[in-house]
């Protein structure tokens, strides 16, 4: 799977998957991350890529040029998908991330400031992604989001010693709670079941456990 990330601060990208689960997918070749950056397509003396916006109001619009020009220079995979990291797109959740894990290509396009001019949207036409309502200053950690949530569902990406088959949301039940050493802890002691070595009461207690967590904190699942 290939990440394409359009972005004007890179090393926010850069720094983020070069660091312990995203280290490792990238060498091992499960993911490929680059970063391109609208910046170094400014036709502007100043390599500038924003500016005021037409009617008035706070703040700066990015420049269409730029993103336009370096979202075309990048090569496209045939299933391929292009992402909008924006407030006003669809939220993100768990279907989304299994279906985007289906694509080679990912190309992620970043705003800042104010955000986009209309026209980046009406010439790309990207597929517009949240990742909730509420507004961030930029587009890098919503793309991180991404990123690191669809590089889990990529076989190889969590190795032996990690599985995402219990996590919350894959079997549409937030996870069981989990312990390890030591078996007391301030009072507070490892569940007796835990350390029967009996697997099928540990799976049923796990399930109870799921089940009973799920319908506290997010009954709406359950629904
Ligand atoms: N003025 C824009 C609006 O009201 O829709 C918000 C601009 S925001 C300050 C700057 C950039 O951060 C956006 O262009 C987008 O890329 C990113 N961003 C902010 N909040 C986000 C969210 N909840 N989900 C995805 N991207 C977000």
């Amino acid at each position: 799977m290939r990440f394409d990330v359009l972005t004007l601060f890179p090393d926010m990208i850069e720094n983020y998957c070069s660091l312990s689960i995203m280290k490792r997918a990238r060498e091992n070749n499960i993911i490929d991350v680059s970063t391109i950056n609208p910046r170094d397509f400014s036709l502007d003396k100043h390599k500038k890529v924003d500016d005021t916006p037409y009617g008035g109001g706070a703040g700066m619009v990015l420049m269409a040029q730029p993103y336009v020009d370096a979202y075309e220079s990048i090569i496209k995979y045939e299933n391929s998908l292009t992402v909008m990291l924006t407030p006003q797109g669809k939220t993100f959740d768990e279907q989304m991330c299994v279906d985007f894990a289906k694509y080679e290509q990912i190309i992620l396009i970043c705003g800042h400031y104010e955000g986009f001019d209309e026209r980046i949207r009406d010439i790309i036409k990207p597929y517009e992604v949240s990742i909730g309502d509420f507004v961030l200053t930029g587009g890098e950690l919503p793309a991180l989001c991404l990123i690191d949530s669809v590089s889990r569902k990529l076989d190889g990406t969590l190795g032996k010693l990690l599985s995402a088959e219990e996590d919350s949301f894959s079997n549409g039940l937030l996870e069981y709670p989990q312990y390890t050493k030591p078996r007391e802890y301030r009072g507070y002691k490892v569940p007796e079941v835990l350390l029967n070595g009996n697997h099928s009461e540990i799976e049923k207690y796990r399930r109870e456990e799921s089940l009973k967590r799920t319908k506290e904190r997010r009954s709406d699942l359950l629904e």
